[in-house]
């Protein structure tokens, strides 16, 4: 199974795709993760990424198509993957949809997260990941704090916050957003694979809330 995480930044992507991946048992791979996992070790790829993620801008589409491309020919995501931030432009879903079909596959569900922009704000500020690479757990100071204060409640390790995550470049992020990826929500309805779901704070429905009815919806199937 094929599925694509959509959504602007902070509206809980990441966590849902985390939910999904251990419910379903198909592996979560997130391009901004690999990215950082570049940055973090100095990588050639790392330093050309970090001039763009740190601006708040998409890195180059030729880059992220060849990242992604290879990854689909790993073992572990012969039975499925969870595509979470990939693809951001329409040229990257078309390069996606050429690479599944030379695999005679296609993608199953893209679930688009919609958050009312006041929130997203508040809750990319209020973030803090895990530093350790292999948990990557999310938190949000407010809606959903770590027991320990600055500690993974998962593994023990230091919580950060992501250099990208400031109200500066979340804006930036959130304009390219709108310019890039946004055209996506018509191209994959246009497919008729597109599934929609708002989470809030104002109508009590949160990430793991999303996530667990998707699931449902997916064992259904
Ligand atoms: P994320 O962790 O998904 O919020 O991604 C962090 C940053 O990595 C984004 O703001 C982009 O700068 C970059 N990035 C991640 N995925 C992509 C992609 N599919 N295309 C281009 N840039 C990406």
């Amino acid at each position: 199974m094929i599925i694509i995480m959509l959504g602007a930044p902070g509206t809980g992507k990441g966590t849902v795709a985390s939910i999904l991946s251990q419910e379903l048992e198909i592996p979560q791979v997130s391009t901004g993760d690999i990215f950082r996992k570049n940055i973090k070790e100095k990588t050639e790829l790392g330093i050309i990424a970090d001039k763009y993620i740190s601006k708040g801008n998409l890195v180059p589409d030729e880059i992220t198509i060849d990242i992604v491309k290879n990854r689909l020919n790993d073992d572990d995501v012969k039975n499925g993957i969870i595509l979470d931030g990939f693809p951001r432009t329409v040229a990257q879903a078309e390069a996606l949809d050429k690479i599944l079909e030379e695999k005679g596959k296609k993608v199953d569900i893209v679930l688009n997260l919609e958050t009312p922009e006041d929130e997203i704000i508040e809750r990319i500020v209020n973030r803090r990941v895990c530093s350790n690479q292999d948990c990557k757990a999310v938190y949000n100071l407010i809606l959903n704090p770590p027991k320990v204060e600055g500690i993974c409640d998962k593994c023990g390790s230091k919580l950060i916050q992501r250099q990208d995550d400031n109200v500066e470049t979340v804006k930036l992020r959130f304009e390219n957003y709108i310019k890039q990826t946004s055209p996506l929500v018509e191209y994959y309805k246009n497919n008729g694979v597109l599934q929609t779901e708002t989470v809030s704070k104002s109508i009590n429905k949160l990430g793991k809330d999303v996530a667990e009815e998707v699931v449902e919806i997916l064992k259904r199937k």
